[in-house]
């Protein structure tokens, strides 16, 4: 087990760092054919600073010992609750499992909830079937308040959407490339966010459901961990990881279940160095995931890596546009507001929202 002290000193402030994950990687625990070992050295190579494992109904690779500092990646290992044709969840911060598959998802969230455990909703909108069947695996309790947030994107399902039948024979293509036939995340989904958003905070996080696949006694692997780790990362903020687990995952945890992150496809462009925050009349920093009172002088800013297609939104709806690496806005009224950026045609970075809430309500 290792510990490497992070050089770059990131956005804002001392204290404040940017660190990449890639969330929701499933090993040979369950269904990928990946060893931990193979899924951190692919991380590491990719430049990946925390991976949270998620294998379907099973805590194994915490039982043996592989959450932590595990060769400069830091790994938290959840699980991803798997029930045949409901909707799937990640959950982390949990010890146990058992029996979560067959319950109800309100019993068990609420089971989570009382271990300190946090859950969020994985690939909501489901997978089609082949042949019309409709969709299977379908988020549908909206209503608890246990759930902390949702996956917003994921690679393998945006991946997957449209290769059957009409797309099969890109499917070579896809494998080649696969960051390329990414149509970022669902516009049900975002919608759903933005209304959820408006009664209370709802964290939206990016995804890779990475499962490598192998081929018996030939060195090449379908959608090889390196090429899924390179696509939808969620990037925290948070203060400096100090090299003590235990602490450092507390850190992880209240980062991302703060909606103090950013999702990005970075394999079309690093996005490390974007930030939204705001600033009040009275000079407070407000990050994303954060939440104050709507009053008159607060300004939000936007900063990118790159020169870009920058969307500010607010409920939904678009209020600012600028093609550049910078945004100032200084918004009329409370609302949520979030920002979506796209890198030429291609959906490029999606930040959590700030909630500038009226005083009224
Ligand atoms: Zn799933
Ligand atoms: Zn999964």
């Amino acid at each position: 087990m290792r510990f490497e002290e992070k050089t770059p000193a990131r956005g804002r402030g001392e204290g404040y760092q940017e660190y990449v994950g890639g969330l929701h990687v499933h090993t040979e625990y369950s269904d990928g054919s990946a060893s931990m070992e193979r899924v951190i050295q692919a991380a590491r190579a990719t430049g990946i600073d925390f991976l949270v494992i998620a294998d379907h109904d099973s805590l194994g690779a915490k039982k043996h010992g592989f959450e932590g500092w595990r060769d400069g990646v830091l790994v938290m290992v959840g699980v991803e609750i798997s029930p045949w044709r409901k909707g799937h969840c990640l959950a982390w911060g949990v010890d146990t499992c058992v029996g979560y598959r067959d319950a109800d998802a309100r019993v068990y969230l609420g089971q989570i909830a009382r271990q300190k455990g946090a859950a969020f909703a994985a690939h909501p909108e489901g997978k089609s079937r082949p042949c019309g069947l409709g969709r299977v695996e379908v988020w549908s309790d909206w209503d608890t308040p246990h759930l902390a947030g949702m996956e917003v994107w994921s690679f393998m399902h945006d991946w997957s959407e449209g290769v059957w039948p009409f797309g099969l024979h890109q499917l070579p293509f896809r494998f080649l490339d696969p960051a390329r036939w990414l149509r970022g995340p669902s516009v049900e989904i975002l919608r759903r966010w933005d209304r959820i958003g408006q009664e209370r905070r709802f964290v939206g996080i990016g995804s890779l459901d990475a499962h490598e696949v192998g081929m018996p006694l030939v060195p090449w692997r379908w959608l090889s961990c390196e090429r899924i780790f390179e696509t939808v990362r969620t990037h925290i903020r948070s203060e400096r990881l100090a090299g003590d687990a235990e602490r450092d995952i507390r850190t992880l945890r209240s980062a991302i279940e703060g909606g103090r992150c950013h999702i990005a496809n970075d394999r079309v462009c690093d996005s490390t160095g974007f930030d939204f925050w705001g600033e009040t009349a009275g000079g407070i920093i407000v990050s994303m995931g954060e939440e104050v009172a709507y009053e008159r002088g607060v300004t939000l800013h936007v900063t990118c890596p790159a020169p870009a297609c920058v969307r500010l939104l607010r409920n939904g709806a678009d209020v600012a546009f600028a093609e550049d690496d910078a945004m100032r806005y200084e918004p009329t009224g409370a609302g949520v507001y979030r920002v979506e950026v796209r890198w030429k045609t291609q959906p490029w970075i999606f930040s959590n929202p700030i909630y500038l809430r009226s005083r009224q309500g």
